[in-house]
């Protein structure tokens, strides 16, 4: 079994998350992060570049939801213009997160994968769900003790998973 810190793919960013890609890998769903995967902590509105990326996706027929663990008004603002599905203060790393979201889209386990930047939220949501991992890496640091502290559990995970992705066993 695959560590649950280790994600099943990664992209240098959101926008290489491609239908194309997600219907090779015969997923309908997207359970996307906001903060620092699709735009910075501190950018309250979604940029063109994120908004295209929604749309292609939503255009594929792919069904997208916002799964973040931050507050309601960050998410609502965030959302205003997308107006996707959304789940705030969502309990990352809790299995339930996955399960309310699959619940609002009507999707299965099998055909969700989950988009973040965080192994000790994103991809470790993932993994204890049993649903596929992507993980993106953070946009902009942030420079708080809890989340240097995070970085510094996960930078030897990272290390180790760039690793054994250049020797091809991943
Ligand atoms: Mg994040």
């Amino acid at each position: 079994m695959k560590h649950p810190l280790l994600p099943d793919y990664d992209f240098d960013t959101y926008k290489e998350i491609t239908p194309e890609f997600l219907k090779s890998i015969e997923k309908t769903c997207v359970l996307c992060d906001i903060d620092n995967t699709l735009v910075p902590y501190d950018e309250p509105n979604p940029t063109d570049d994120v908004c295209a990326w929604v749309k292609s996706i939503t255009d594929a027929g792919i069904k997208l939801i916002l799964v973040s663990n931050n507050e309601k008004d960050r998410v609502e603002k965030f959302n205003e213009k997308l107006n996707l599905p959304y789940l705030y203060k969502s309990g990352k790393p809790s299995r339930r997160t996955v399960k309310n979201a699959l619940k609002i889209l009507g999707e299965e386990k099998k055909n969700a994968v989950m988009v973040g930047d965080q192994l000790l939220t994103d991809v470790i949501t993932a993994r204890v769900s049993g649903i596929t991992s992507v993980w993106v890496p953070t946009i902009k640091k942030v420079e708080t003790p809890f989340f240097r502290c995070k970085s510094a559990i996960e930078k030897p995970f990272i290390k180790y998973y760039y690793n054994k992705k250049a020797k091809k066993n991943i």
